[in-house]
């Protein structure tokens, strides 16, 4: 089925109580059910009279939106940002998964650019933590499939900067508010715990088949 309008919110790959105790299961759901639907309610609502734009992929979208009039852009790239940034999140996390790494080229291209997996670790932490508001943190791959470390805010995307997304850690605080209060970093220390590593493998091997990443003006 191509993923593209009417955009349908596709179920978790866990059960929603999958990744207790580090992700709860109200979170789980609220963030699932509620937040991401609200997101392809609104991206569906602006392409309803938008016929142009509705056969393309929520990455087409982010790529274009720049390029539309301006509340239009604004409605896209919020709106599709918020679809792929969650389920690009969602994706990276599994059950069953504590005291995982990653393996193979993925392994290696992280030591390349970070020296050791614990400095990575730290620097996406840190990363993280240092988003002010809302927003994400990401591990990203450049064209020669170099890995580095960005932060985006609100609902943006590394797409836009000419990187291939790796993994996300969304921070908007109604990713932990229910279990963790306002404290990220006691999330951040769990979200370590259901970090998908294969998943991030999968999407650095297909980073590196794609490698011409699309530019929004290219
Ligand atoms: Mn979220």
């Amino acid at each position: 089925m191509p993923d593209s309008y009417p955009f349908v919110n596709t179920p978790l790959p866990y059960a929603y109580d999958a990744l207790e105790p580090y992700i709860d299961e109200k979170t789980m759901h609220l963030h699932h059910d509620k937040h991401l639907q609200s997101y392809i309610d609104h991206l569906n609502e602006t392409l309803r009279t938008q016929p142009r734009l509705q056969h393309m992929t929520l990455e087409q979208l982010i790529c274009i939106a720049p390029r539309l009039p301006p509340r239009l852009a604004t409605a896209v790239s919020r709106n599709a940002g918020g679809v792929y940034n969650h389920r690009f999140y969602f994706a990276g996390m599994a059950p069953g998964v504590k005291g995982a790494r990653p393996k193979g080229e993925l392994a290696a291209a992280i030591e390349t650019a970070f020296v050791s997996f614990e400095a990575f670790e730290e620097k996406l932490t840190a990363a993280a933590q240092s988003v002010f508001g809302s927003g994400y943190a990401w591990l990203a791959a450049n064209r020669r499939c170099g890995l580095s470390i960005v932060t985006t805010a609100n609902q943006e995307t590394p797409l836009t900067l000419g990187l291939c997304p790796i993994l996300n850690i969304d921070v908007w605080e109604h990713a932990y508010y229910l279990k963790h209060y306002n404290k990220r970093d006691g999330y951040l220390a769990d979200w370590w715990n259901v970090v998908n590593w294969e998943e991030a493998e999968r999407r650095f091997a297909a980073c590196k088949s794609r490698r011409n990443i699309r530019m929004p003006n290219a």
